[in-house]
């Protein structure tokens, strides 16, 4: 059979084709009328995204540069701050804080698990600057719980910033950032919102705008305060990445049009989304009798399976790809040849979460041959998730942190 290449990978994920047709017409310059309107349609689309009243800002990097940035307008060398990490990418919070002269003090959680709120609690010192997490560690496809974290900021009438990575957390998690109080929640381009790598953006609180009159640390091309103050005029500081912006605009609009013109509507149709792809590809994984890496608190954004003992995850990542084309991802560092990953963050449907379980099939019968499997198992299990699961099922679900309010919760009053 002929082979249709389609990416099941956290980021990049798959284009958007209205988003693609906006960037090829996006031939404007930066420091115009159009490309003003342009910019502050998409800064109002964003901040519906986001889900915030506070300023959000775009930056011309990949997720890392808003990470980066965050670390460099929010503190000072010899600052202490809070690392929560869990895989690679809360590993990188603490690299970058620790190349910008911070005290890095981290709370660790084995791979494939979330940390615990009481080590969170011990860990958080008098003189914390900031809490940097991930809200959903893609490496390790664990979600962590946002609301908890900020929830005992607060109860620990705490001065520290919570800054959190959404990269991968944006579009598949219900936020309330203001409500929480998340100082600084950073998203990508190549993840949920359907478009090619190259932009990231975050939200600021006017705490953090506050904090950052104080910081010291060198910045220079990430100067929030010099961003924010182009963009209330419409602008960028620097020559901005037109093409990707007026994508990110067109894929609002298209997700805005999926809640029937509502972006917010939209926007909680897609983490619904995600989530439904993700519960039929768990079940479906765990019948072709394969383990979950992560079943405590797994993430919509991304599902991570370990293969059959003895066997090097690869094959799958290789299977699917030399056969039907199917692009997943391996485990990242030293997690390679342990487990594999799927996405499901941003433009999957029930047709690919079907088909590409439909080759995990193929896969487990040949040439993996595995015991007692037959054809249909894992199909069996997929479409009975997606017959059984209702908007309403999905708003009953929690993460596993045990609270009453969770941040799946969330979607039951905004929907
Ligand atoms: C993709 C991703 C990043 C950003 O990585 P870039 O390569 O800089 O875009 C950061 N954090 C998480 C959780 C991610 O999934």
């Amino acid at each position: 059979m002929i082979r249709k290449t389609r990416l099941f990978t956290p980021g990049p994920t798959p284009l958007l084709p209205a988003a693609q047709f906006a960037m090829a017409a996006a031939d404007i310059h930066h420091r115009t009328a159009e490309f003003r309107t342009l910019y502050q349609k998409v800064l109002a689309q964003l901040k519906i995204f986001v889900g915030t009243q506070n300023d959000v800002l775009m930056l011309s990097a990949s997720g890392t540069g808003a990470m980066e940035a965050s670390v460099s307008n929010l503190t000072s060398p010899g600052d202490r701050v809070l690392v929560l990490s869990a895989g690679k990418f809360g590993e990188r919070w603490a690299d970058l804080a620790k190349a910008f002269g911070c005290v890095v003090d981290v709370v660790k959680a084995p791979y494939g698990e979330t940390f615990s709120l009481e080590e969170v609690r011990q860990a958080l010192k008098a003189d914390t600057r900031a809490v940097f997490m991930q809200a959903t560690e893609t490496s390790t496809a664990v979600r962590h719980c946002v609301q908890g974290v900020a929830e005992l900021l607060k109860s620990a009438h705490s001065d520290a910033l919570l800054v959190v990575d959404g990269i991968t957390g944006l579009g598949t998690t219900h936020f309330d950032v203001d409500g929480w109080g998340v100082d600084v929640m950073i998203g990508g381009s190549q993840k949920a919102v359907m478009i090619p790598p190259g932009l990231s953006y975050l939200s600021v609180s006017e705490r953090a705008w506050r904090a950052m009159a104080t910081s010291k640390n060198p910045r220079y091309y990430f100067d929030l305060r010099k961003e924010r103050k182009n963009a209330q005029k419409g602008e960028s500081a620097y020559t901005p990445a037109v093409a990707l912006i007026a994508a990110l605009g067109a894929s609002f609009d298209w997700i805005a049009a999926q809640g029937n013109g509502d972006l917010e509507k939209g926007r909680v149709l897609l983490v619904e989304n995600a989530e439904t792809c993700a519960a039929m590809t768990r079940a479906a994984v765990e019948a072709l009798g394969l383990k979950l890496f992560a079943p405590s608190a797994p993430a919509a954004a991304v599902t991570a399976v370990l293969p059959p003992e003895g066997v090097d995850s690869g094959v799958f990542v290789k299977e699917l790809k030399g056969r039907f084309a199917a692009i997943i991802t391996n485990g990242q560092g030293e997690m390679k040849g342990q487990i594999f990953r799927i996405a499901h963050l941003g433009l999957f449907d029930y047709m690919d979460t079907i088909a590409l379980i439909g080759a995990l099939e193929q896969i487990a019968v040949d040439p993996l041959k595995l015991a007692g499997f037959e054809f249909g198992k894992a199909l069996i299990a997929a479409q009975k998730v997606y017959a059984t699961r209702s908007p309403l099922e999905a708003q009953s679900r929690d993460c596993g942190c045990g609270r009453s309010v969770c941040c799946l919760t969330r979607s039951a009053t905004m929907v």
